[in-house]
């Protein structure tokens, strides 16, 4: 840590005078200035402390704690260091004064459970301070969907992850992890889109099968999964929220809908319940914003497209479907209806 207690006050590890005594602001023990020409003068606690203060102190995180300070301090935000909030025995990398209110930052280099975020991100609730997650280098490799989502946070008014560069001493936004489902690249045609899923599809369904995959095949005759209604698809990119792709969630949800006769009726109250519950919503664990909102948000999505698909249609006390989605005869004959303008339905909407 960059400040500690000491006889006067808080003061910073830079200003530090060798052979006093400095101790935590947190857990009071005796901590120990560590400065050299190579080292940020930092505070250290003792080997085998058990200091939650102590945890993640990477070269990384001391030098961008005093990027973040410089960088805060040239935009006029009053940052202070570490300042402990005994309150919620928190102590934020840097607290800032923007217009009337404080605003926390912290800068995560180290592994950090959702858990502990959750509960971190609950303090400063209860203190009425927003707080920013800027995250370190080791969160740019190979950042598994449970992490995105974990980390995620609104960057004016968008979904993105928000890094702070220390090589270049200044912020960043990523917002690379909009995916359609089963496919690596972004911005495909839709035409493209399709075939992709319609492809990676059929090698789910004939190499390798989970009992999943064979769960949403069954049916007799088995179903062709690649031959599965163009509702499926989901052929804009989305920040990610479920632990499978979305387009098996579809898959499972036309196959409920199929069960049904025609101009089956949900009750208002009913329908976004029923949808819940017609395939399997693996949700990933955010741990920065409403997950509930995130989830409401994703099934009114769906409903708008089934709507504007001519599947579903709202009545004044609910939902009716319309038509159950159409399974086609064959690959071949999915691409070129495709080809021919299929998708076009879906794009009125947006
Ligand atoms: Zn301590």
């Amino acid at each position: 840590m960059l400040v500690a207690q000491g006889k006067a006050g808080l003061v910073l590890a830079a200003d530090a005078r060798a052979g006093e005594s400095y101790c935590c602001p947190g857990c009071r023990e005796t901590v120990i200035l560590r400065r050299g020409r190579c080292k940020i003068a930092h505070f250290a606690h003792r080997p085998g402390s058990h200091c939650h203060l102590s945890e993640g102190e990477t070269p990384e995180h001391l030098l961008g704690k005093t990027q973040l300070l410089e960088w805060a301090q040239r935009r006029g935000y009053q940052p202070r260091l570490e300042v402990y909030l005994p309150a919620i025995a928190q102590r934020p990398d840097l607290l800032l004064t923007v217009g009337t209110r404080s605003v926390a930052l912290e800068f995560q280099c180290s592994p950090l459970s959702l858990r502990r975020l959750r509960e971190r991100n609950a303090g400063y609730r209860q203190l009425g301070i927003p707080v920013r997650w800027l995250l370190g280098a080791p969160y740019r490799r190979n950042l598994h969907s449970q992490k995105v989502a974990q980390f995620t946070q609104l960057v004016g008014g968008e979904m993105g992850l928000l890094f702070w560069n220390t090589t270049r001493s200044c912020p960043e936004v990523d917002r690379h992890f909009a995916r359609c489902s089963l496919i690596s690249a972004q911005r495909r045609r839709p035409e493209e889109i399709v075939r992709l899923q319609m492809n990676r599809l059929a090698r789910l369904q004939y190499q390798h099968p989970t009992p999943a995959i064979q769960a949403l095949a069954c049916r007799s005759p088995v179903l062709p999964l690649a031959t599965c209604p163009l509702i499926c698809h989901d052929l804009a990119p989305s920040w990610p929220l479920l632990a499978t792709p979305p387009i098996l969630w579809r898959l499972a949800v036309v196959k409920a809908l199929m069960d049904l006769s025609p101009f089956h009726f949900w009750p208002r109250s009913a329908w976004y319940g029923w949808l819940e519950q017609a395939g399997p919503l693996e949700w990933l664990g955010y741990g920065c914003l409403n997950a509930r909102q995130l989830h409401a948000r994703f099934l009114r999505n769906f409903t708008a497209e089934l709507v504007a698909a001519g599947i579903l249609a709202p009545v004044a006390t609910g939902w009716v479907l319309l038509a159950r989605p159409r399974w086609f005869a064959s690959p071949a004959e999915k691409l070129a209806v495709v080809r021919r303008g299929g998708l076009s339905p879906r794009f009125a909407l947006k």
